[in-house]
């Protein structure tokens, strides 16, 4: 393993001083926040990551779940996500997302994750983490051996002919369905981003993975106000019943008035290049009957664009039958 230097900066202006002087804050960062480090470690030991500098965000006060003044919630960066999923107001009114938290790694890792740390999780495709392999993601240009080896666990939307690399995170397919927001403050200021701004989908520049900038902190994530009486779940259909990622998972939020379905927001995890929404899927249902005929025609829609590799074309109706099962158990239970 290579070394590194570890710090404690004394306060989050210190902390993102220091990381503004990166050359990057996406694959390659000489200089990096580690917070649970349940991820950034496990790169570190196979030397997908590299960082001359660690900076410890943990003592931070960014570990609180409070609500809002407008009756939303506010998620610290660095809260855990066993206190996010077992915090008394998620389980209550953002149930999909305790549901999603709880479906992923296992109680330990659970226990040292954090919020910021779970948004920025990186994809699980072999070739990524294995250096002795060539990857557009962890090298640019050198190619994608996944596109025409073992890709059955991979995307099969957003991909681009550079990468097709599935975001594993489970919690984040809850936020998209939930409209969260992710907040950053860096050299330059404070911004709001919307989840589904945030992660970027992998064209010819697989390495950038998000938004962020060198210095850019996450410090909290907000989520709207609950949508009241609303049906949520998140279905995660893998390999075997724990501590395994999505092969394709589904997170709903819906509100059923009189049998039709009035709003709808679904998001789609373990077939995706970025977690995600399926606006398509929403439209087909909102103002639509909760029927098997209408569930059937957005799990169509939501997969209508999906581009299939050699191995993972099952994943296309997995999917599907995600989607459909997810809708029937969350509105008639
Ligand atoms: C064996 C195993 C199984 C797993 N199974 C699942 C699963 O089924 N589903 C699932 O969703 N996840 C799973 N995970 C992933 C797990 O959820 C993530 O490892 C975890 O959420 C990362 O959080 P962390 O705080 O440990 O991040 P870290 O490792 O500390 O950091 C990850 C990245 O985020 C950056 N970072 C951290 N905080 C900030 C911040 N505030 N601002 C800017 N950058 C920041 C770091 O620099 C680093 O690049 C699994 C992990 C393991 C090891
Ligand atoms: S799919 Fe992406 S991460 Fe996997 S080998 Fe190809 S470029 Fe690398």
């Amino acid at each position: 393993m290579h070394t590194f230097e570890f710090n404690r900066p004394a306060n989050p202006a210190a902390a993102i001083a220091a990381a503004s002087q990166a050359k990057t804050a996406q694959q390659g960062a000489d200089i990096r926040f580690v917070a649970g480090g349940t991820t950034l470690l496990d790169l570190m030991k196979l030397n997908v990551e590299t960082p001359s500098r660690l900076l410890d965000i943990n003592r931070f006060p960014l570990d609180k779940i409070e609500t809002t003044p407008d009756g939303g919630l506010k998620i610290g960066a660095t809260a855990r996500n066993s206190d996010l999923a077992y915090h008394p107001v998620v389980q209550r009114d953002y149930a999909v997302l305790s549901q999603a938290i709880l479906s992923g790694a296992s109680a330990q890792l659970r226990n040292m994750a954090t919020t910021a740390g779970n948004l920025l999780q990186r994809t699980r495709c072999p070739y990524f983490r294995d250096t002795a392999m060539p990857c557009n993601k962890r090298e640019p240009g050198t190619g994608c051996p996944a596109i025409t080896g073992t890709n059955r666990t991979l995307a099969i939307l957003g991909a681009s002919d550079q990468c097709i690399a599935t975001n594993p995170s489970d919690m984040c397919v809850a936020m998209a369905a939930l409209e969260a927001t992710i907040h950053i403050t860096g050299p330059k200021g404070t911004r709001a981003v919307a989840i589904g701004d945030f992660h970027l989908l992998p064209g010819n520049t697989p390495h950038r993975e998000t938004v962020l900038e060198p210095g850019d902190l996450i410090t909290h994530v907000t989520l709207p106000p609950p949508v009241r009486g609303s049906k949520q779940l998140y279905l995660k259909l893998r390999d075997r019943a724990s501590y395994e990622f999505a092969l394709a998972s589904a997170a709903l939020v819906l509100t059923v008035n009189g049998g039709n379905i009035t709003r709808a927001r679904v998001a789609l995890g373990g077939v995706g290049t970025k977690p995600w929404r399926s606006t398509e899927a929403e439209s087909v249902l909102t103002g639509k009957p909760a029927d098997a005929a209408n569930f059937r025609r957005a799990a169509d829609a939501a997969l209508r664009d999906a581009k299939p590799q050699s191995e993972n074309g099952y994943k296309v109706e997995l999917a599907k039958r995600c989607i459909t099962h997810a809708l029937r158990v969350a509105i008639t239970g």
